[in-house]
């Protein structure tokens, strides 16, 4: 059976900051490979700078979610590894974690963090 892979909230959020860095970097390239068209160069010059310029908000926001997110110790690998949300993956094994008894055994599903989720299973008590 193919099991679907999830990562750690943080992770993703890590590496999605990573790519905007990479991306950056590229556009700027791409700007001085098109040579001699200057509002090409100014266009990919601005892109690559604003990329940039985003990815560090987002470390910043992942930095503030690290301080938001509950340090646990991982049952599986015995990592420490850091929870955001109702249910996330372990940073290193990727194991799924919840800190809700009633999702426990539950097929993990980022649906569980929604608000929508969460209304539901309150009117159901
Ligand atoms: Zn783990």
């Amino acid at each position: 059976m193919a099991r679907l892979m999830y990562s750690s909230k943080i992770n993703k959020i890590r590496s999605f900051a990573l790519i905007l860095i990479f991306a950056g970097i590229l556009l700027m390239y791409g700007g001085i490979l098109t040579k001699g068209i200057d509002w090409l160069v100014a266009i990919f010059f601005i892109l690559g700078v604003l990329m940039i310029l985003l990815s560090c908000v987002v470390y910043v926001w992942i930095g503030t979610l690290s301080l938001k997110a509950i340090p646990i110790i991982c049952p599986n690998c015995e990592k420490p590894t850091k929870m955001l949300g109702r249910v996330d993956a372990c940073m290193h094994c990727k194991q799924t974690l919840t800190l809700d008894k009633d999702l426990e055994g539950k097929e993990f599903d980022e649906k569980y963090n929604t608000r929508k989720y969460r209304r539901e299973a309150n009117k159901s008590k």
